[in-house]
Parts: structure tokens; sequence; C-alpha cells
């Protein structure tokens, strides 16, 4: 198989047949092998008995249902766990992204890339709610991990099948893995591809999804920079903390014991105990995150490290 489509559908009834038409449309001219999954997430608009009809007709067509709406990352998990291509095409299951751009991304990902990401240079959506967060949102993102592209947001994008056997996916961060990918070493690019406004069914996503994608960023930025060594962030606060805490104390000590004063009104007295008990604390966190961390990737034999290629004759 070269390639294996995920798609999330979450009442997109209408969308479903024009979208697997389009799609089948854009491949029929490439000799590639492809497979069409489909993850209904727990519609309740009659997108099951749709895509049942569907997967009947269509042998490229496999639909898997789950048990209940989960969410876009959990749908796409479950298309990434079924999916045998050694290309992972993700893209909506609502039209907005267009299937004549499929193509586009495999030839840019066999120019030698692991991932190709597809940057909605037209994007057809709301200014206020979604147009000004998401330029916001993707500076932002791009400034945090370090990974250059333009849009994070865009669901097309292409995957060598190695690259997402790599990433665990969690909360919502289906919109971060070109940073999760670039934490594990893939290399990254995107094209510009179209983007068409919505015409059947509404939006999953308010303005609410925000505050959502600040602390998921916290995560990845967290995962990028210290997963391996948890204990050189705390630790460093930590002993910052409890240095400057020891320093005040020995000054206080010496005001009452050398000087012979009461240190009981002095404000600096309950800073040095915060700092004492804030350093240790730190350090115990540090500690436990260590420790965490082995368990981590010891418990699932998860290297800390990614080869790409092994040359030997
Ligand atoms: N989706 C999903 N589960 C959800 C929410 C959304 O599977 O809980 C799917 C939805 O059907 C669509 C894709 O994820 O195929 C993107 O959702 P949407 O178009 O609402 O997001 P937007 O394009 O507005 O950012
Ligand atoms: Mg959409």
């Amino acid at each position: 198989m070269d390639l294996s489509l995920v798609i999330p559908i979450y009442n997109e009834a209408e969308n479903i047949p024009l979208l697997i038409s389009a799609i089948t449309n854009s491949l029929k001219d490439t000799n590639f092998t492809y497979e069409i999954i489909c993850v209904d997430d727990g519609s309740i608009d009659g997108s099951i008995e749709v895509l049942r009809s569907v997967a009947k007709i269509h042998s490229h067509v496999k639909a898997i249902i789950l048990r209940r709406n989960y969410g876009q990352t959990p749908a796409m998990a479950a298309g990434f766990e079924k999916a045998t291509g050694k290309i992972i095409i993700t893209l909506d299951g609502d039209l907005q992204n267009d299937p004549a751009d499929i193509p586009l991304l495999v030839a840019k990902l066999e120019e030698g890339y692991d991932l190709v990401s597809g940057w909605r240079k037209n994007r057809q959506d709301d200014t206020l709610t979604r147009l000004l967060p998401s330029k916001i949102a993707n500076w932002i993102i791009s400034k945090i991990t370090g990974v250059k592209l333009n849009d994070y947001g865009c669901s097309l994008k292409a995957y060598r099948s190695e690259l997402i056997a790599d990433l665990n996916l969690y909360g919502e961060l289906h919109r971060f893995l070109p940073a999760l990918a670039y934490i594990e070493g893939a290399k990254i690019t995107e094209i510009p591809v179209n983007h068409h406004a919505r015409r059947f069914g509404k939006s999953k996503y308010g303005l609410g999804r925000t505050f959502r994608v600040i602390m998921d960023l916290l995560t990845v930025f967290f995962i990028k920079k210290f997963l391996t060594r948890p204990m050189h962030v705390f630790g460093f606060f930590g002993l910052f903390s409890l240095i400057l805490g020891v320093m005040i104390g020995s000054y206080l000590t010496f005001i009452k014991l050398g000087l012979g004063k009461s240190i009981a009104d002095r404000p600096l007295l309950i800073l040095c105990v915060l700092l004492i008990l804030t350093g240790v604390q730190l350090f115990c966190f540090g500690l436990l995150g260590e420790l965490l961390m082995r368990t981590y990737h010891e418990s699932q034999q998860r290297p800390i490290y990614r080869i790409r290629e092994i040359v030997n004759n």
C-alpha cells in the first residue's frame, strides 16, 4: 500500500460522498495504491450510515466507527493505528481541504522530507474569530517550537509512516504534530494548498480553543526542551531559590545572634522561609521528573534518540 488517507468525521454526512469522489478523482490518474480510512468520531447526524454504505461500494474505503465522540486527535490516532500505507495523509472530512493537492504533497515528500504540511494561503474562514487568532497562534508556535511553518492548523499533511509510529498523541495535540515530529528529528516543509469555505455542516470549534492551544503549547515546549532532563529545569530554579533563601537566612541569623536584635517583625523572614521551602520542593519535582522520565522511556523501550538510516555494505 502506498497511501493511507486518514479522515476524522464528526457530523459530516453531506460531505462524505462528495469527499470520497473528489479523492478518487484526484488519485485516479496516479499509480498509487491507496486506502481511505474514515474515522467516525461519534456522529449523530447519520454520518455512520453514509459511511457504511460508502464502504460497501468503494473497495478503497475503510470506516472505523468509534464508540463515542472523543475529539479530533483520538479520531486521527485511531486512523493512524489502522493505516498500512507507506505514506500517511491526513485531511478534514468537511471538504475544506482539496484532495487535488494530495499528489503535490506526495511529490514533495518524495523529495526527501518526512513531513509535508499544507499552507492555506487563501484561507476561507471568518476573519475575527478564526484568521486573527490563528495568525497570532502560528507566530507564537513557530517561535516557541522552532518549527518554521506559516500554518499549523491545516489538517492536510503528508507523513512518512515511520514518523507517525514514533509520535504519541494526547489531548488535542494533532495541531502540534509538526512540532512533535520536529522533536523526533523529522525533516519538515510546507507547500501552499487550496482551501474552501465550508458548504455543509458547521465548524466544531469556536474561540474557546485558543486557551487549549496555549496550554498544549506549554506542554509541547516542555517536552521539547526537558523531556529527558527534567532536573535541569527544576534543579536550576530549585537551587537558585534555595541559595537565596539560605543567604537571607544567614543574614537574619547574624542579626539575631550577632547583634542580638529581634527579627520577628521582618518580612524578610517570611521570604526566607518561602524561598527555602520552594527550593526544596522544586528539587523534589526535578528528582521525581527524572524517575518518571526513566519509567516513560524504559517501560516502552522508547529510545532517547532516533536513527535516520544505517549505512553498511
Ligand atoms: N472532528 C472530529 N471530532 C471532533 C471535532 C471535529 O472528528 O470532535 C473532525 C471534523 O469532522 C472535521 C475535522 O475534525 O473533519 C476538522 O473539524 P472542523 O472542520 O470543525 O474544524 P475547523 O476546520 O473549523 O478548524
Ligand atoms: Mg473545517
